[in-house]
């Protein structure tokens, strides 16, 4: 999995902060229950509430890329695949994707060469109590 960094900052606090993981562990991050700041407040709600999203680098490549094991490829950079599937993609920003017929975002893991690998983004909604 290739990682990116987060740069994000606090509404509440004003304290940046930074997180390095791929885009679906940060929406896990972001989806948490509670929130203990770097500027010495806990929350007992979602970091969500608290932090923008500043920047988003791209991800690192990765030196010896094979498949992970659970994601689920799609070629959508190449047109026939996009047109036979019936995708319409969209850029989001730093070369993640999003197909506005289904609402599926799509991240990539680099190899050496620089290609891109793109899969599905599984997104983890928790809804707080
Ligand atoms: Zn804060």
């Amino acid at each position: 999995m290739s990682n990116r960094v987060f740069l994000c900052r606090c509404q509440k606090c004003g304290v940046q902060l930074e997180f390095t993981g791929s885009y679906e562990q940060f929406n896990d991050f972001m989806e948490s229950k509670a929130f203990a700041c770097r500027g010495g407040h806990t929350e007992q709600r979602s970091p969500r509430h608290f932090l923008k999203l500043i920047t988003m680098s791209e991800p690192s490549p990765v030196t010896e890329w094979k498949p992970t094991d659970g994601l689920n490829y799609v070629d959508i950079l190449d047109p026939l695949t996009t047109r036979v599937r019936n995708m319409q993609m969209d850029h989001l920003g730093s070369g993640l994707y999003i197909d506005r017929h289904t609402l599926t975002k799509y991240d990539y893991e680099e190899d050496a060469k620089g290609q891109r690998h793109y899969f599905e983004i599984r997104e983890r909604r928790v809804i707080e109590s």
